[in-house]
């Protein structure tokens, strides 16, 4: 059960991702003047961009998405959205069937949604599926191993200190250790007995 929630979970983020970020490296390209550089990606034309147009150019079935800069973008939007995506879910086969079922989900979108004729090339409208299977098994190979970090390692990190006592996690509900009352929080003290029991509860281990 909890495997199919990664499954829907990695292909749910992947849908959403993709075209978000392509819009975001879309606007710094942009905002750096990377034309100067001859970088330049035509997805904004001046006015707003249709989503289905989007989907358009990850599929890499629109013409112009396979042109230079633009097909740069969109592989690396591919393979940097599977990453981030790797980071949440970190399951290789998840991640592996999340690319495909998204790649899948886009077509039907745009064919079923949009009534839009979906015609793949070989090999053009594949590239982006091969980097990102390619990059995000690498990454989750990578993020598997890398230790997770906590949310309160994260405070410390910019600088917010949180007490130990405020760290431990305790099993709810639990019962008073002195008059054996139920208890659904981890108080100061018991509300039946007035026991002081803050420090005595049974923990389950720090975050
Ligand atoms: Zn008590």
């Amino acid at each position: 059960m909890g495997k199919i929630i990664e499954y829907v979970k990695a292909t749910w983020f992947g849908f959403i991702t993709l075209p978000v970020l392509l819009v975001i490296i879309q606007f710094f390209v942009r905002e750096l003047y990377l034309m100067q550089y001859g970088i330049i990606i035509t997805l904004y034309k001046g006015h707003p961009i249709a989503i289905n147009y989007i989907v358009r150019w990850l599929l890499l079935i629109d013409k112009e998405a396979l042109q230079g800069s633009n097909l740069a973008a969109v592989i690396i939007t591919w393979i940097l959205g599977w990453i981030f995506v790797s980071d949440w879910v970190r399951d290789k086969k998840a991640i592996a069937s999340g690319i495909f079922l998204t790649y899948i989900a886009y077509i039907l979108y745009l064919s079923l949604y949009h009534g839009y004729p979906v015609t793949l090339y070989f090999p053009e409208s594949f590239y982006q599926l091969i980097a990102s299977l390619i990059f995000a098994t690498v990454a989750t190979q990578l993020s598997t191993k890398r230790r997770r970090i906590g949310f309160f390692e994260r405070l410390e990190k910019v600088g917010i200190k949180v007490p130990e006592k405020y760290k431990v996690s305790i099993n709810v509900p639990t019962k008073c250790p002195a008059c054996g009352a139920i208890l659904y929080s981890n108080p100061y003290y018991c509300w039946k007995c007035g026991e002081a029991i803050e420090d005595k509860l049974a923990t389950v281990g720090g975050s």
